[in-house]
């Protein structure tokens, strides 16, 4: 195999994200929030990797940081051949035209005063191109997200949610990105909109071979568009495979849990649902060993001393990050054909695995 056409389109290396916590009355001015804390991955050119967890566990500051919106604390991002972190600002903003964003929120992403053409031609301007010919390019931006021409001259405000984020997918198309990161682009639009919204970015994906960066908590949304997903928890990934793996057979017990809470299509039917006890805890002083361990059913005290490593499984390009997948994987087929109710499963699993739990107060 050619080692250049193999080399992945991104590549992130421990990245870490530390925000300082402002000084308080009493306080010590050195306490930080540990928002993202090594993270590693890679993307190849026009796949989609989705990037899932509960809402604080870092996936948004990841977007950003890839893109350099935020300064990471430290770690590197490989783009194409090309260290990012050591760009000087003109260079990142040369760069950028290849590194575009979606947001989440469509209401507050466009700007209320610029009408679509003004929205559209905006970044044209910025980066020198289509010179002289902007209202032709805006109205092919148009056309490319399936909204009519004759739109250009209205405003954010006379459009609905779906059709305001075929908008900002426009306003991102416009300088011709290869790597767009998607915060939760679908999460504020009705549902049927978010299918139509998807498909949408599918059909772009294939038309233009873009790779997308997919960061969702739907992970039903996460199934149809992704081709990788990465699990994090509190600043972390704790889980890393295709998506044909992940669903099949997660292994981490947090995403087996995040699994479980998928409602299923038939009218009636119910998942054995894994329910985590306990909040997340506080990033700014985060668990020893396991990060999970204060949540996790099948902790024991290894778990709060050591921290474990995200080992890839060669054989499954399958990585995860649990002293003991293996023992929770081969506990849990048995266990889950005989759950009778909702969590059942988690209880037989704990009777089926663990002799001796770590005490965990809730
Ligand atoms: Fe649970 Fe221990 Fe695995 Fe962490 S390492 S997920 S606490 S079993």
């Amino acid at each position: 195999m050619n080692p250049v056409a193999a080399a992945p389109l991104l590549r992130v290396e421990n990245l870490v994200k530390h925000f300082p916590v402002e000084k308080g009355l009493f306080g010590r001015g050195d306490a930080v929030v540990h928002a993202v804390d090594g993270l590693s991955f890679e993307l190849a050119a026009g796949d989609t990797m989705a990037l899932v967890g509960e809402s604080g566990c870092g996936k948004s500051t990841a977007g950003r940081l890839v893109l350099r919106l935020l300064e990471a604390t430290s770690g590197t991002v490989w783009f194409d051949g090309e260290d990012l972190m050591r760009l000087s600002p003109s260079a990142m903003r040369a760069r950028r035209r290849s590194l575009q964003m979606i947001f989440q929120d469509p209401y507050s992403s466009l700007n209320p005063r610029m009408t679509v053409e003004q929205t559209l031609t905006e970044p044209l301007a910025l980066h020198g191109l289509a010179r002289g010919k902007h209202r032709e390019r805006a109205a092919e931006l148009l056309d490319l997200v399936g909204l009519a021409p004759q739109y250009l001259q209205r405003y954010p405000h006379e459009f609905s949610g779906g059709q305001r984020q075929r908008i900002g997918i426009a306003r991102a198309l416009a300088v011709e990105p290869r790597l767009i990161v998607c915060d939760e682009p679908v999460s504020a639009l009705d549902v049927s909109i978010q299918a139509q919204v998807v498909n949408l970015m599918q059909d772009l994906q294939r038309r233009l071979g873009l790779s997308y960066i997919f960061i969702a908590h739907d992970l039903a949304v996460v199934k149809h568009i992704s081709s990788h997903v990465a699990v994090m928890y509190l600043g972390q990934i704790v889980e890393y495979a295709d998506k044909k793996s992940l669903f099949a057979q997660p292994r981490h017990p947090y995403t087996q849990a995040l699994l479980s809470a998928i409602p299923l299509p038939e009218p009636g039917a119910r998942h054995d649902r894994v329910v985590l006890q306990g909040d997340v805890p506080n990033p700014i002083n985060p668990p020893t060993g396991c990060r999970f361990h204060t949540r996790c059913p099948y902790a024991q005290t290894r778990c709060a001393e050591e921290v474990p490593a995200l080992t890839p499984d060669h054989e499954k390009g399958h990585s995860v990050a649990c002293h003991f997948w293996r023992d929770i994987a081969v506990a849990a087929p048995a266990a889950l054909n005989t759950s009778p109710a909702p969590n059942a499963r988690l209880q037989a699993l704990q009777a089926a695995f663990l002799p001796r739990p770590l005490a965990v107060s809730a």
